[in-house]
């Protein structure tokens, strides 16, 4: 069985790309598993595939397997299309989404309702030690809350209301309801079947 390699430092991404990958024949392995770290990658692309492929391609390049790597993030139309590649630092600090997620709000505090329309954004690639690069980009549509609510997930999830799941957000849903409707679920999928 192919091992294939998820190139993140995030565990929260960590997570759900070992749920969404793993029960698809495919033996997923995380750099701690194959005893290395990773090195940072800056992210200087102006595309959420631009970066996924600076990941992936660095990832390949240090462990010699097919490696797999994702760059999302939160595009809001109000805002024009911030935070977008900017979605993990939006607040100052890498990561925080405690203060990412109160700048967004604080950004759209006069927005209307109707206004607040976002997606979520996954460009998802997988890169061969010998060079072939596979690539697939999805969307999730929704709208962004007033306030948060509920606990799964990770990011702006508690922000977030994706189309026709009845005023949930992202992170009141499991972690099936997620998968079967986010970018990454999609764009994992999509992947897949060109793997
Ligand atoms: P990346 O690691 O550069 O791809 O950063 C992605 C950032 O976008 C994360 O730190 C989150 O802030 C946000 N993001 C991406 N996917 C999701 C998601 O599924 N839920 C909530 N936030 C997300």
């Amino acid at each position: 069985m192919t091992t294939i390699l998820i190139a993140t430092h995030n565990a929260k991404k960590q997570i759900e790309l070992e749920r969404i990958l793993a029960p698809n024949g495919y033996t997923v392995a995380l750099p701690r598993d194959i005893g290395i770290t990773l090195p940072e990658v800056e992210e200087t692309e102006d595309t959420f595939l631009g970066n996924a492929l600076l990941k992936a391609r660095s990832a390949c390049a240090v462990s010699g397997l097919p490696c797999v790597a994702d760059d999302s993030g939160l595009c809001v139309d109000a805002l024009g299309g911030a935070p977008g590649v900017y979605s993990a630092r939006y607040g100052g600090k890498h990561g925080d989404d405690r203060a990412n997620n109160a700048l967004l709000l604080k950004n759209l505090r006069d927005t209307p309702d109707e206004k607040r329309t976002a997606r979520f954004v996954c460009a998802a690639v997988c890169v061969y030690p010998d060079g072939r690069e596979l690539v697939a980009e999805e969307v999730c549509e929704g709208i962004i809350a007033r306030e948060p609510r509920g606990d799964n997930g990770f990011g702006y999830d508690p922000l977030f209301l994706p189309v026709g799941m009845n005023g949930l957000t992202a992170a009141q849903l499991d972690n099936a309801a997620k998968d079967a409707i986010s970018h990454r679920g999609k764009a994992l999928r999509a992947l897949e079947e060109l793997m």
